[in-house]
């Protein structure tokens, strides 16, 4: 639970935030002053504008060369997520458009750089905030990270942290530290890091995962609490930290880190071995991702490769599409992190609860029912080819494949595979390279397509189940009803039955299947998966583990006894019950 405030155990006061990266330390803690560089505020003359644009030229300039000093710094010895977090905040820095912000301000609003490049952050951060997307409200924590740093460069302030010389290894206290100051730390000198602000995905967290150093995010009054010298317990596998611990404190969260050791060794070790049954049987994991920034993470957990990358994040919070040039960057970058691993792409899945103003979609008595999905997309068929054209230009790059999302009726799906075809001669004839093997694919997530999956097997390439709009549409219930939740079961068995059937029709055309709505992140749920006979599952990031762990304990024989007993049984607890039975004490593996 998250609380303001600390509450007391035995003598050590414990104040609650956020597991940022999991792992257990004890230290002195060291504070570090990153507290955003003040702004200078000075109204400038018309003639004085090429000097403050300049003044900010130089500032990007300077910037990004240190920030690729310490990339360069990094390359050969750095986990793909540290550089390609650092990479795109060169990519920020010098970004175009904030220049351009930038420039509008000092003229119009007549300020200097400084004060110009302040305001424009702040614009395009509130902008993010807004969204009401707790993602794209992280990230713009990400513009302000940019801000400090642009202002520090033109106040000639360093960048990096300094810590001190041959000082002894400690738990580093800070307000917020951004992507480069967090990349720069190193395992022997830091033993954990503890911010006020902060959540799970931002890049403080992110990058403490990839260096392996236990981390406990967004703790409120942290600075007013703890002081340097002061003995901290960090436990960053619960988001808690401890000041004034007692010996036996200590003691204790000693043998938890040596239990955590012991577990994270042996997921490292599992990382990077194929997924496999306990009788040898391969079942490739895939991650679900909604921003660029996830595909690092997704390798950090082990996935291999995106099974459904949702890219509607990319047109919410504006009035105007996002340009095809612009979507291509955004997928080229995913799909190169990713490579050789394979990445589906999904085209947007815009409408019902996921609202933008880019289509100023008529109010509908029944969004979850109406224009949302590929029939947006073929309703407003320019925006949708964009899409395509960036997404088959994206392909040049790696391993991809195309997929729809709520495909209801064959004549939508031949619609779209019309525009597919159009999409890929008009990026032949723009001169753009495509790869020649760029599968396209289906979800089945309306009960429609369940049922005529045989039909749809012989004309797509994959097919691919969302669980989550399968059990809305076959169960009617309101996907995010909470006085519902009791009825939404994926293990209902008239789920199960839907998607035996396009497992069935999956194996008669020879066509891949798999499940990527959240179904394939329970433990129970995914062995039953596997006994059904599929061997792909995407899921979100963070399940990987947990789901790798619990195929790693069963053998195919036994998941298919599981399944088969599963589908005599008639109700979703009953069948909840019997594979708990069967597998959950296997399953619990503990802290
Ligand atoms: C699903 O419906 O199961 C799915 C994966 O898609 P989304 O959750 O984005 O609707
Ligand atoms: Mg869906």
């Amino acid at each position: 639970m998250r609380g303001d405030g600390a509450h007391q155990v035995g003598t050590a006061q414990v104040l609650d935030g956020i597991p940022g990266s999991a792992g257990y330390a004890v230290g002195h803690a060291l504070i570090v002053d990153t507290r955003r560089s003040g702004v200078v505020r000075r109204h400038v003359t018309t003639d004085s504008i090429a000097a403050e644009l300049a003044h900010f030229d130089d500032a990007v300039a300077r910037a990004g060369n240190e920030l690729r000093v310490v990339l360069a710094a990094k390359q050969g010895q750095a986990s793909r997520a540290e550089t390609s977090i650092l990479e795109a905040y060169v990519l920020m820095v010098e970004d175009e458009t904030l220049r351009a912000a930038v420039e509008h301000k000092i003229q119009s609003a007549g300020v200097c750089a400084e004060w110009a490049l302040d305001l424009a952050v702040a614009e395009m951060a509130a902008q993010l905030r807004q969204s009401g997307d707790p993602y794209l409200a992280e990230r713009s924590h990400d513009f302000e990270f940019v801000e400090d740093r642009l202002l520090r460069t033109m106040a000639g302030k360093q960048g990096a942290i300094v810590l001190p010389k041959d000082g002894a290894p400690a738990v580093l206290v800070a307000h917020d530290l951004s992507p480069a100051e967090t990349a720069g730390l190193s395992r022997e000198r830091v033993l954990a890091i503890v911010t006020e602000v902060g959540t799970r995905t931002s890049h403080t967290a992110i990058l403490a995962r990839a260096l392996e150093i236990p981390a406990v995010v967004g703790v409120p009054n942290l600075l007013a609490r703890v002081g340097s010298g002061d003995l901290i317990v960090v436990d960053g596998v619960h988001g808690r930290v401890a000041i004034t611990p007692s010996a036996e404190f200590i003691a204790d969260t000693h043998a938890r880190a040596g239990r955590f050791s012991d577990v994270a060794r042996n997921r490292r070790e599992a990382r990077d071995r194929p997924i496999q049954t306990r009788c040898g049987q391969t079942v490739e994991l895939r991650a679900n991702i909604e921003l660029p920034s996830e595909a690092e993470v997704a390798l950090e957990q082990g996935a291999r490769g995106v099974g459904l990358y949702r890219t509607e994040f990319l047109y919410l919070d504006r009035s105007e599409p996002p340009s095809e040039d612009e979507q291509y960057e955004t997928y080229r970058r995913v799909v190169e992190v990713l490579a050789p691993l394979p990445v589906t792409l999904r085209t947007f899945d815009i409408g019902g609860d996921k609202f933008s103003s880019v289509f100023q979609v008529p109010a509908e008595m029944n969004p979850a029912l109406g224009l949302r999905a590929v029939r947006l997309g073929l309703a407003r068929q320019p925006i949708f080819l964009t899409q395509l054209r960036a997404m088959v230009r994206a392909s040049a790059h790696g391993r991809m494949r195309i997929m729809v999302p709520m495909i209801s009726s064959l004549g939508e799906w031949r619609e779209v595979k019309r525009l597919y075809e159009q999409a890929r001669r008009e990026v032949e004839s723009a001169g753009h390279a495509q790869s020649p093997q760029i599968p396209l694919g289906m979800m089945v997530e309306v009960p429609s397509a369940a049922v005529m999956a045989e039909e749809f097997a012989a004309e797509t390439e994959f097919m691919s189940i969302g669980t989550n709009d399968l059990v809305q549409y076959t169960l009617a219930v309101d996907r995010s009803s909470p006085e519902l939740a009791y009825l939404a079961s994926f293990l209902d068995p008239a789920i199960l039955r839907l998607v035996r059937m396009v497992i069935r029709a999956g194996k008669k055309c020879a066509r891949p299947v798999l499940v990527c709505g959240a179904m394939a992140s329970d433990p129970l749920a995914a062995i039953l998966l596997v006994g059904m006979g599929l061997r792909e599952l995407s899921m979100e990031s963070s399940a990987i583990p947990e789901i790798r762990e619990a195929i790693g304990n069963i053998t195919v024989a036994e998941a298919e006894a599981a399944a088969e007993a599963a589908f005599a049984a008639e109700t979703a607890k009953d069948i909840e019950h019997l594979l708990a039975e069967r597998f959950g004490e296997r399953l619990d593996i503990g802290e």
